[in-house]
């Protein structure tokens, strides 16, 4: 399952091959037929992202909502110079395409999401207001997520991926986040601390973007230093090139405090990292360091 910040760098590709233009919307596979029919020829104003959901907005109040789920892709790629213009019809396809979408330059194909509807501004605020804040968000609000975490029974580290409590962070930066502040996972909601998740949510605010400059989660020191000088430097990777979202070889090495290090040492006390399913991901943590509530 991508985690937010993939989404948010899926919808900046959208916004810098289409937005502003008007654009030809169809369904190859024929299931959002009739969502595409409404779509096609309007001006894709702008795309943009709340946690996982991925919203698409049309002139004339029509949006477009999509959720990847776990096996859904939306590459964005440049089209060749002799399918430029061309009917959208006699581009060719790969899969089972539910939704095209065809620019001056560029042809973004959606395959297999969980979501793929025709809403109104509307149904996406009521939409939007179930969700928890997202901290890549400008507009996102903290003590929303308070609120809710703080008066759970169920382990933070369960709360943390409820999209209701806290919108867009997946399994790597919940383990990694708990453990860079040593936050026993198991604790209740009820019993964190309220400067605890004010620190986590500042860490993750730090975090996301960097995820979404590199394509790469970033949760160690020294990574996350070296990317935040990078970029203050105007020195990080560009996108125009990257437009299709595969990943290009990773900018940094990958590495983390404990995802998928079950049994090794600990980078920290050397106590063997342990792991356990929660919230249908595999949890680790460090039972020795982790203790803070
Ligand atoms: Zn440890």
């Amino acid at each position: 399952m991508p985690e937010g910040h993939t989404i948010h760098a899926l919808a900046g590709r959208l916004n810098r091959a289409f937005a502003g233009g008007s654009v030809r919307v169809t369904s190859p596979q024929g299931r959002f037929a009739g969502g595409a029919q409404i779509l096609d020829r309007r001006v894709l104003v702008e795309a943009g992202a709340w946690g996982k959901n991925l919203f698409v907005e049309f002139d004339g109040d029509a949006w477009l909502h999509v959720h990847l789920g776990l096996i859904g892709l939306f590459p964005v790629v440049p089209l060749p110079e002799d399918l430029r213009g061309a009917d959208p019809e006699d581009i060719p396809t790969t899969g089972a395409v539910r939704l095209r979408i065809v620019g001056d330059g560029h042809v973004a194909d959606l395959r297999g999401p969980m979501t793929c509807a025709l809403v109104t501004g509307d149904e996406i605020a009521a939409f939007t207001r179930r969700l928890g804040p997202d901290p890549l968000r400008p507009d996102a609000d903290p003590d929303l997520g308070w609120a809710k975490l703080s008066r759970s029974t169920r382990p933070i580290a369960e709360l943390l991926m409820d999209q209701a409590v806290l919108a867009g962070v997946g399994n790597v930066y919940r383990c990694e986040v708990l453990f860079r502040h040593r936050v026993d996972p198991m604790r209740p909601g009820k019993e964190i601390r309220q400067s605890t998740w004010r620190a986590i949510w500042d860490d993750l605010a730090a975090m996301l973007p960097l995820g979404v400059v590199y394509h790469q989660i970033l949760t160690m020191d020294d990574q996350i230093e070296a990317a935040q000088a990078e970029i203050a430097a105007g020195q990080a990777p560009r996108h125009t090139a990257d437009l299709t979202g595969e990943r290009l070889g990773d900018h940094f090495e990958r590495r983390f405090f404990l995802y998928k290090r079950t049994g090794e040492p600990c980078l920290v006390c050397g106590s063997k990292v342990r792991s356990k399913p929660l919230a249908g991901r595999t949890l680790y943590w460090c039972g020795r360091c982790q203790r803070r509530r």
